[in-house]
């Protein structure tokens, strides 16, 4: 029999021949395993360690000043990369500022994992109150695609692979890994270890569509007189560019590119009907969607902006359940976007007959009288600017930098930015997404730079900007090649409204008057300007993409030039009594 002593020495002897791991390497192991090499986040308890300790085993550790805006980083990274974004933040606060950018992440279809580490589970079950107490998987499950929690440092591989799988798979979504503070610590043999972690094979497998169902859209298509196809930021994230333009310009359809599929095909493509949004809906016999959702940004299908003429839609996406969400579908493919447009082009054969060339036509006179009504406003070089003469500048300058990734949000500025500056290259252009949140224009300026290396041209309004402005920091700290232009109109929509009760605060919509945005990045290091005119601002946002240096450009707009909520004015709820 063994003494107590001789068993502690057995032990002891036995530990020492034996390699250990824990769970902050499993974690760490696993994630480098699967590529993902990045993790967007903010420190603190129970994450901090962890964070230096990724960073110190070659992973790139971000650090934010606000989670929301690490987690928004991480949604967009997952767009541009087509790999799960990672954010990583604390418990119950952080874990709930990180949670709307999940919850977004979700909405957008971006694949993205936010991890939080959490409290024991033995006090949170039992509600005695620990630190950050909060059963954070139970929040995250309806805001997120799948939500997993590790409890055994043995489990990690499975957990962090399942997270994988969940977040790129079908449609890509947000994924919640909750990993409680005591796992961190927890110790296991490391062979053991590694041989329990999982790289995942093929997360995001080919979904082939069904011949039939291609055959069908094909048959619908060839049926009409008035095609269209709309691409939305599902054919983005695709990155099938080849395949969608082989499928345009063989069919000879015109395409209407929605926000985040703008460059898709550059926007000056002749097939391109940008510039006739509303002449191309309301008179288009046959849509084809291709990765665009039929939600409140296409009018759910139906109504005004659609016509009266009967339409029949065909429907290209990977989520079954998306087909018939609005209006009856004819022709649903479902599948993912490479393999269904590869079979379509395919099934069109050697000679796909031309759309009408009177239906062509409509479309591109609609679009050159459209185009050639604004360009006079475009080049205006009123003082203080107005959008237009503003936008004409940055218009150029992407025409002539088209690999710059323009970030955009806003009201006005956003509404307006989007009609007026063409793109020309896939996935150059982000935004506001499904949602048309504001908040995520500093974290997508950052993702953007960190997963591609090009020149960043953030365009944003005054009051947009102030969701996430203090990540000006963050873009100084890590010498990010970042352009912020903010469109200083003095307030929310416009800077001019007076209180009506005539008491001493000022409108609610209204932000200090004649604010110099420019200051807060020259308080970091950076480059900061106040441009009054559109030549100022060519001059700076130029100087800007050729340093790369950080750049914050104060755009001093005309406080009147706004319109209220932008574009979607109509969404807002009327009263019906009468104003005092
Ligand atoms: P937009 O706002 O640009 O119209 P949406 O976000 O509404 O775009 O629609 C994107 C659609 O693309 C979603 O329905 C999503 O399921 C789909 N999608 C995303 N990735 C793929 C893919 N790889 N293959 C097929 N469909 C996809
Ligand atoms: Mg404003």
């Amino acid at each position: 029999m063994l003494t107590a002593a001789s068993k502690l020495e057995a032990t002891t002897a036995n530990d020492a021949e034996q390699e250990l791991t824990d769970g902050f390497h499993l974690i760490i192991d696993a994630l480098k395993l699967n590529g993902l090499n990045t993790i967007y986040g903010v420190p603190g308890i129970p994450i901090t360690d962890f964070g230096r300790m990724a960073q110190a085993e070659g992973i790139r550790v971000l650090s934010f000043r606000h989670e929301q805006n690490a987690g928004y980083a991480a949604s967009i990274a997952g767009f541009l990369t087509k790999k799960p974004g990672v954010c990583l933040t604390v418990s119950a606060p952080g874990f709930l500022n990180g949670l709307t950018a999940l919850a977004h992440a979700t909405t957008n279809c971006f694949p993205m994992i936010l991890i939080s580490g959490s409290s024991e589970r033995e006090i949170v079950d039992l509600q005695q109150g620990d630190y950050e107490e909060m059963d954070q998987l139970a929040v995250a499950k309806p805001l997120c695609k799948a939500a997993f929690r590790v409890l055994h440092a043995q489990d990690i591989g499975i957990g962090v692979a399942r997270a994988i799988r969940a977040a790129v798979s079908g449609r890509p979504g947000g994924v919640y890994l909750d990993l409680p503070a005591k796992l961190f610590g927890q110790v296991m043999n490391a062979d053991a270890g590694k041989k329990s972690l999982v790289k995942v094979i093929d997360a995001a497998p080919a979904q082939i569509p069904s011949p039939e169902s291609v055959k069908r859209a094909l048959d619908v298509l060839k049926s009409a007189k008035k095609p269209l196809i709309i691409l939305g930021k599902g054919a983005a994230y695709a990155q099938a560019d080849d395949e969608i333009r082989a499928l345009i310009e063989k069919s000879g359809v015109p395409f209407l590119p929605m926000s985040m599929a703008k460059g898709l095909l550059p926007d000056t493509h002749p097939q391109c009907a940008g510039a006739a949004r509303s002449t191309v809906l309301k008179d288009s016999d046959v849509v084809m969607l291709i990765g665009a959702r039929l939600n409140w940004l296409l009018s759910h299908g139906k109504g005004k902006t659609w016509g009266d003429a009967p339409k029949k839609f065909i429907q290209i996406d990977i989520e079954p359940k998306e087909m018939d969400s609005n209006v009856e579908i004819v022709a649903p493919v479902v599948g993912d976007i490479g393999s269904c447009v590869s079979a379509l082009v395919q099934g069109m054969g050697g000679n796909w007959p031309a759309p009408s060339a009177d239906w062509t036509k409509t479309v591109q006179t609609k679009r050159d009288d459209n185009i050639a009504k604004m360009a006079p406003r475009l080049m205006n070089n009123n003082s203080p600017m107005d959008y237009h003469g503003a936008l004409g500048v940055l218009r150029t300058i992407i025409k002539e930098r088209p690999d710059a990734i323009l970030v955009n949000e806003g009201a006005n500025t956003l509404d307006l930015a989007r009609g007026i500056i063409d793109m020309y290259q896939p996935r150059k252009r982000i935004d506001v997404g499904t949602w048309g949140i504001m908040g995520i224009g500093m974290g997508y300026s950052i993702a953007a730079a960190i997963e591609t290396g090009k020149p960043v041209l953030a365009v944003e309004g005054d009051s947009a900007f102030g969701f996430s402005g203090m990540e000006v920091e963050t873009i100084c700290r890590y010498k990010l090649p970042v352009c912020v232009v903010i469109f200083n109109n003095d307030g929310i929509y416009r800077g001019t409204d007076v209180n009506p009760s005539g008491g001493p605060d000022v409108a609610p919509t209204v932000f200090v008057k004649g604010a110099r945005y420019d200051k807060m990045m020259e308080a970091f290091g950076g480059v900061g300007v106040n441009a009054t005119t559109p030549d100022e601002l060519r001059r700076a946002v130029n100087a800007a993409m050729d340093s790369g240096k950080p750049t914050l450009i104060n755009a001093v707009i005309d406080p009147a030039a706004g319109s209220e909520s932008g574009r979607i004015g109509n969404l807002n709820p009327q009263s019906v009594l009468k104003k005092k």
